[in-house]
């Protein structure tokens, strides 16, 4: 079959590649049809994610239709139309039980790396290194799908295509950060970053109650669309100072909730002399991520306010404000999606009106246009906002 394949730092490459077959009995391979490009995937073809091997399929966002499965899969039916939770759950460990499938103790079979690096192993995810478990992406024709009567959900009548590919992370994942936030009616509620994540935690942050939220970015077109499909008030970071905008806006007091949807890479414009330590250090591999948003939302925030964190972050930061959050008594809150707990639950908005993730899909490509696709999309050339390819 045909794939989208890593080979080194902003080298991927079409290839052909054996097709995935049922390796465990709880297995289904699914056609893909749709297949997105994640804000997350710039991080691999940057070279900030270790244990990337070259000729590894790319993707993790998708939708397709099952055509074969294993003997001890239950729910599911060749045909179906589903999509699939990016983060792999085996739906029996304890974690996966508690509803945090993202934690889950059981489905990365390399769990040597996360155990080294983080104390104790990560869940594993579809086209994301082998830190991460070393499954098969989704940019190709075919993927392989482990533990699949809890992965795949089925796509209900009235939800199309277009809206349920990113069910598998981009709306669980903005979904997750405004639930976790503890968002209460009344509530001003920050966003830095307005790609898919954003502009999904933006219409949840509504959807739970807030009475504004604040959308900042620096892409005209991205802080268009939080303002026009979203409904959010857009700051662009590099025209206002955003620690006075939003302090403005609030009287003084700060946002109730702030929410990360940036993570690593943050672009540094407004905070100058910052930008350029953290680059340094992240280029000679003295820090591993950049964290410019978070020490703005650090000092942004409310005193008793929440920062929620969905925008991923991988190893070692530096010049963390600490103090600034200790004594301003900060809750953090964090964490890869538990998209298995939303999946139903997004569907039921997406068929009532509530949320439409389909403007995120702003080209619709083919597997070939795959280095091109991403090129756009990391330049955020003519208004790219996600590339969906359909293999
Ligand atoms: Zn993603
Ligand atoms: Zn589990």
């Amino acid at each position: 079959m045909k794939a989208l394949c890593w080979n080194g730092v902003n080298d991927l490459r079409v290839e052909r590649v054996e097709d995935p077959r049922i390796l465990n009995p709880h297995d289904v391979i699914v056609k893909v049809a749709l297949s997105s490009v994640c804000g997350s995937d710039l991080h691999l073809l940057d070279g900030y994610v270790p244990t990337m091997r070259p000729g590894d399929i790319i993707g993790h966002e998708f939708l397709g239709e099952i055509v074969e499965k294993g003997p001890d899969v239950r729910y599911l039916n060749r045909g179906d139309r589903v999509i699939t939770v990016s983060i792999i759950g085996c739906g029996k460990c304890w974690h996966c039980e508690n509803g945090d499938s993202s934690l889950c103790d059981n489905s990365n079979p390399k769990p040597q790396y996360s155990e080294a690096a983080y104390g104790h192993c990560t869940a594993g995810i579809f086209g994301y290194s082998h830190a991460f478990g070393g499954y098969a992406g989704s940019h190709a024709e075919y993927i392989r799908v482990p533990y699949a009567d809890f992965n795949c959900f089925r796509v209900p009548e009235g939800v199309s295509d277009e809206q349920a590919v990113f069910v598998s992370d981009a709306a669980p994942t903005g979904y997750m950060a405004a639930d976790m936030a503890g968002i209460r009616p009344g509530d001003l509620v920050a966003v830095w970053g307005c790609g898919g994540v954003g502009q999904m935690a933006i219409r949840s942050a509504y959807l739970m109650g807030a009475e504004r939220v604040i959308a900042i970015d620096r892409y005209p077109d991205r802080l268009q669309a939080a303002q026009m499909k979203a409904g959010a008030e857009p700051l662009d970071y590099t025209r206002v100072d955003v620690f006075d905008a939003l302090q403005a806006m609030t009287g003084g007091r700060g946002p109730d909730v702030c929410i990360d949807a940036v993570g690593m890479e943050a672009d540094g414009y407004d905070t100058g002399l910052e930008y350029w330590y953290d680059r340094t250090k992240q280029a000679m591999g003295l820090e591993s991520d950049r964290p410019a948003v978070l020490r703005q939302m650090v000092e942004c925030c409310r005193k008793g306010g929440t920062l929620s964190i969905v925008g991923v972050y991988g190893g070692m930061i530096d010049k963390f404000p600490m103090g600034a959050a200790m004594n301003k008594g900060l809750t953090f809150r964090m964490g890869q999606q538990h998209g298995q707990r939303y999946a139903e639950r997004l569907f039921e908005h997406i068929r009532k009106g509530e949320l439409d993730p389909s403007y995120l899909l702003t080209h619709r490509l083919s597997l070939e246009d795959g280095p091109e696709g991403y090129a756009m999309f990391k330049k955020k050339t003519d208004h790219c906002m996600r590339v969906v390819f359909a293999p």
